[in-house]
């Protein structure tokens, strides 16, 4: 599965808000690319805008965001080993 980026802003081009703690990125339609800082600390790296289908990838150290282990990120596991 391969998305399709509308654009690569760096981390530090982005508005954050401290009370939601969400960095902002204007979107071409008016409203904002929004990405939390949780889901930044879990490797989330594509910013989404709430009005319309258009992502961006955030350009970012991850290890400025990885303060501790994400409990979040759960890896699903689909270890279905069929037996022939
Ligand atoms: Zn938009």
């Amino acid at each position: 599965m391969s998305v399709i980026y509308h654009d690569e802003i760096e981390i530090e081009d982005f508005d954050f808000d401290e009370v939601t703690e969400t960095y902002h990125y204007p979107c071409p339609c008016g409203d904002r690319f929004e990405i939390t800082k949780e889901e930044l600390s879990m490797g989330e790296e594509v910013a989404t805008c709430p009005s319309c289908s258009l992502v961006i990838k955030v350009i970012y150290n991850k290890e400025d965001f990885f303060e501790e282990e994400a409990p979040a990120m759960k890896i699903v596991k689909e270890k279905k080993k069929i037996t022939n």
